[in-house]
């Protein structure tokens, strides 16, 4: 596949796309839920393209950066809805590194064979952005671990399998040391997921509560009390895919369409703003491209690359605001806005473009990164 040539490579995407994902799951205004997209999962793995980024011995596509970001390019373009991804883009490249060989052959198979479903287990109330206060505790009783504590904001727990989680294992060390990777079958007696309704009104995430909940030890990943490092080592790759200006491309065509249908292109201060918007939109894919290429060429990506994530994030949403503006009476509505010929998700757009702010890092703490790794502030 990375022989191949980008159009090539493209084509081929698109010739499964049309044959294997659901049309009328296109575009969605919502998260589709597992069973929706479950035909989907279960193709995508029939054909072994299920893990783009993993190496192919342990059943991914083994793509190159490149050739990564062209899938999801695709993807993207053909309006697929989310798949439960937090093993394919955290887990499963983390069990390739640090996993035990029982780990790897117990786990990795069914992921990427789209059969078990994962949780991401990190944040709690008042560990966010300071993860590493983490109070969950697990303690060693012979063969297990007792896990106690609570999590939050933990996307797709309702319906997910398993959950890899941080633990606090030791307390009289400093804080960053005494914390361990775990992963948990979400059937074992004392976990209770309690769903909690976003602003679209879908229960995607929840809070999960480990009541006595007893973990094999051979459940631990990496050595105890050292998964903080691991844990960072997973979200690193993330400010560059969250930097994407794929969702920002979409939306401001969608804009544009808004406009044609409301009139706004004769109004010379909407153009105005929309011409910012697109200077903007190419300096974002301008700036992506370039990262994009750096890590192609192997150069270890530095915090400048935080830029990224702030720059697509807060673009995303100048644009859906931009988007309600123009809609009027009918942008606050939560249902999609009708013409005669198309729809337009306005309210939808706005509120997918809330979160990203949020997670991967909120934009302050991105801020803060630039502020003291970049411009040398005193912190
Ligand atoms: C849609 C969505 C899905 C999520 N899915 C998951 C998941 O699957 N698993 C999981 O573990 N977590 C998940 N999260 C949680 C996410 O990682 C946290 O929300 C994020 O880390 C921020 O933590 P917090 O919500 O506790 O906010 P806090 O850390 O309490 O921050 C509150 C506000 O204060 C600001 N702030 C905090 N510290 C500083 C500072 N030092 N300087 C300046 N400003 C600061 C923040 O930027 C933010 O604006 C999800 C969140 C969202 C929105």
């Amino acid at each position: 596949m990375n022989a191949l040539p980008d159009a090539e490579f493209r084509a081929e995407l698109r010739a499964f796309l049309n044959e294997a994902y659901p049309d009328h799951l296109r575009y969605l205004d919502r998260r589709p839920t597992i069973a929706e997209i479950r035909p989907w999962l279960e193709a995508l793995a029939a054909k072994g393209w299920l893990a783009p980024h993993w190496p192919r011995e342990h059943g991914g596509m083994g793509l190159s950066i490149g050739k990564y970001l062209i899938y999801y390019d695709e993807l993207g373009r053909h309006g697929t809805g989310r798949l439960p991804d937090h093993a394919l883009h955290l887990l499963g490249p983390l069990l390739i590194r640090y996993g035990t060989p029982a780990q790897k052959a117990r786990f990795l198979p069914a992921i990427v064979e789209g059969r078990e479903i994962w949780c991401q287990g990190y944040s709690e109330p008042g560990a966010g952005s300071d993860l590493s206060s983490l109070r969950t505790e697990a303690i060693v009783d012979d063969d297990h671990f007792v896990v106690n504590g609570q999590k939050i904001w933990t996307s797709m727990a309702p319906h997910a399998d398993w959950i890899f989680l941080l633990v606090r294992t030791n307390r009289s060390v400093a804080q960053q040391a005494g914390i361990s990777f775990l992963l948990a079958d979400m059937k074992t007696p004392g976990i209770t997921v309690r769903p909690i309704m976003n602003l679209k009104g879908e229960s995607e995430f929840a809070e999960v509560f480990f009541d006595n909940v007893r973990v094999p030890l051979d459940n631990l990943v990496g050595e105890i009390d050292k998964g903080w490092t691991m844990a960072k080592s997973l979200l690193g790759d993330e400010r560059i895919t969250l930097g994407s200006p794929r969702q920002s491309a979409y939306a401001i065509e969608r804009l544009e369409l808004l406009a044609r249908k409301t009139g706004a292109f004769a109004d010379a201060a909407f153009v105005d703003r929309l011409t910012q918007l697109r200077l903007d939109l190419q300096a974002l894919g301008a700036s992506f491209r370039r990262y994009v290429g750096m890590v192609e060429r192997g150069v270890r990506l530095g915090p400048d690359v935080s830029m990224l994530k702030v720059w697509a994030t807060e673009l995303f949403q100048r644009i859906t605001a931009e988007m309600v503006e123009l809609g009027g009476e009918m942008g606050s509505f939560r249902h999609a806005v009708r013409f005669e010929d198309t729809v337009i998700d306005v309210m939808n757009q706005y509120l997918e473009a809330t979160p990203p702010t949020i997670y991967g890092g909120s934009n302050e703490i991105q801020r803060n990164i630039l502020a003291k790794a970049v411009l040398g502030l005193p912190g």
